[in-house]
């Protein structure tokens, strides 16, 4: 913006100046027109006089001024002519300027500042027709991965063959413009009674997108998400479409992209709740509202608590406490994963501390934040900053967040392990880890999914995932942890089928710091010489919100 607008005041700057040339030049050529006029109707009667009279008498300084004076008269019509064609020089610069700020490079397709007004023009004209306008924003999928693999030519060229496929499908008097790296805009007028051929064509473009494009000899598979948007009575400029087709498109690529979807109103109460946690993240994260809730794990056999498990919670200051399952897809979504996990982890580890030293801190790390190579990194910062021993955190990593890059996963694992960091493999049986997985990364304990945990009595399949689970476990010597643990019956079964240890509501609900430090200090499995505050001496039975095991 800083460049455009300097760009903008140097351009008005040169246009003053021309328009003061061109008024010098012209005051010039007045005066000496005047001059000339004055001093030619002094000496030319005199002049012709003379000669008539063979006189010899003309004024020798009246015409040398007269001489002067024509010079003048020249050189200043030759300036103002100079200044002229300067001038209608610069237009057509500019004008050739505006063209190509206009139009895209690339594709010759329109940008997104010229749809503004080209735009708004053709739902005027709709509209005095009794039409309405579309607006489709088509975005490729995972073009980032096309430029990464194939390079910044073969990436220009899909721009080109998509934008050409675009053109190709689009009604003849559609404006296509070009608004983002891989995103573009179609604009055209329907009539209501033909919905359908909008949902039509933005079918038709998904399709032709799908189609490979070559490049030297190498097809280059890719696909679009395209959202759709229409004029209405609460909708009606080209901002307004722009916004709404956006939305669309954002939804349709988190419903799996490839695919065309219209714009509906409740997507933007979600777009609006999810803004709402977004900019609650960026506040409350430095706030310290985001803290971690603690549940016990215990030994099926002698039934003591044998460590416990953080789980975050926002403490919202008008919501109450908030769950995960809200948040940490929008955390990960906006990279605040990272700051946000670190702020919990800091805490849990600090409360942690005051607990028995038999006890295990389990830490849940999200499938985003196992693409982050630096996370064991900063793990192993904050262990050291807090001086945790590291052989009391056990890092429970969920099956899928493996599947989708194990190679990162392994690094980081590696790494931890090597600090001494225990590992667990989280919601066993979700995911789709195979007995290779589980030979590829060493892990220090299996927790089976909670869906299996509390089926198991009234479904014989889920019993029988449950008992080959721990069956295959102890061959691998990898215990077993059974979460959603909640009731006594269940826990029979478990203790049957050799699995050692066990989570969930039965021997309790996540619960803050405070009231954990509690429940422990009255196991006696706080720290020598630790009490609880004294002012808290009671236990709150507040129900969680969101996941708990
Ligand atoms: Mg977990």
């Amino acid at each position: 913006v800083g460049a455009v607008e300097s760009r903008g005041s140097a351009w008005e700057r040169l246009v003053a100046k021309a328009q003061r040339e061109d008024v010098l030049a012209a005051a010039i050529t007045a005066v000496a027109i005047l001059l000339f006029a004055g001093i030619g109707m002094k000496v030319v009667p005199r002049a012709v006089y003379a000669l008539m009279e063979s006189h010899g008498g003309v004024d020798r300084v009246a015409s040398t001024a007269l001489l002067l004076n024509v010079a003048l008269l020249l050189f200043s019509w030759r300036r103002y002519k100079d200044a002229i064609a300067e001038r209608s020089r610069r237009v057509e610069a500019e004008e050739r300027a505006e063209i190509l700020s206009s139009r895209d490079q690339l594709t010759n397709l329109l940008v997104l500042n010229s749809i503004s007004d080209t735009g708004n023009r053709t739902i005027e004209e709709a509209r005095a027709q009794g039409q309405q306008v579309a607006m489709l924003v088509v975005n490729l999928d995972r073009f980032k991965n096309i430029n990464d693999v194939y390079g910044h030519i073969a990436g220009d060229a899909v721009l080109r063959a998509v934008s050409d496929a675009i053109i190709s499908t689009v009604p003849p008097e559609a404006l296509c413009a070009r608004i983002g790296a891989d995103e573009f805009a179609v604009i055209f007028p329907f009539c209501e009674s033909a919905r359908e051929t909008v949902a039509d064509i933005a079918e038709h473009i998904v399709f032709r997108l799908r189609e490979p494009v070559e490049i030297n000899g190498v097809h280059v598979h890719g696909s679009a998400s395209i959202g759709i948007s229409r004029t209405g009575r609460d909708c009606g400029t080209i901002e307004g479409l722009l916004r709404r087709a956006n939305i669309a498109m954002h939804t349709a690529k988190e419903i799996g992209a490839d695919r065309a979807i219209w714009f509906d109103t409740s997507m933007e109460s979600v777009l609006r709740a999810r803004n709402e946690i977004e900019s609650g993240l960026r506040r409350g994260v430095p706030l310290g509202e985001f803290v971690p809730y603690f549940q016990p794990q215990v030994d099926i056999d002698t039934g003591d608590i044998c460590g416990l498990e953080a789980l975050a919670r926002w403490n919202h200051p008008a919501g109450g406490v908030v769950g995960p399952d809200l948040f940490i897809p929008v955390a990960e979504e906006t990279g605040m994963i990272g700051d946000m996990f670190e702020s919990v982890f800091r805490q849990a580890l600090l409360e942690a501390r005051l607990w028995d030293p038999s006890l295990i801190l389990s830490v849940n790390v999200s499938p985003g934040q196992l693409k982050d190579p630096w996370l064991s990194h900063r793990i192993l910062k904050v262990l050291t900053e807090v001086s945790f021993p590291p052989e009391r955190l056990e890092i429970e990593i969920t099956e899928s967040s493996l599947f989708e890059n194990l190679a990162v996963a392994q690094t980081i694992v590696t790494s931890l392990k090597n600090q001494g960091v225990r590992l667990a493999l989280d919601d066993f049986g979700t995911g789709y880890s195979s007995l290779a997985h589980l030979r590829a990364l060493p892990f220090d304990r299996i927790k089976i999914d909670r869906s299996f945990v509390q089926n198991m009595l009234k479904d014989p399949q889920s019993l029988a995932i449950v008992s080959a689970v721990t069956a295959m476990s102890r061959s691998l010597s990898v215990p077993v942890t059974a979460e959603g643990v909640e009731d006594g019956e269940t826990l029979r079964m478990l203790r049957e089928v050799g699995c050692d240890k066990a989570q969930g509501w039965h021997f309790g609900r996540p619960r803050s710091a405070e009231e954990t430090r509690l429940i422990l200090d009255a196991k006696g499995l706080l720290k020598q010489g630790l009490a609880p505050p004294s002012d808290e001496t009671t236990i709150t039975l507040g129900l969680d919100v969101g996941r708990a095991a």
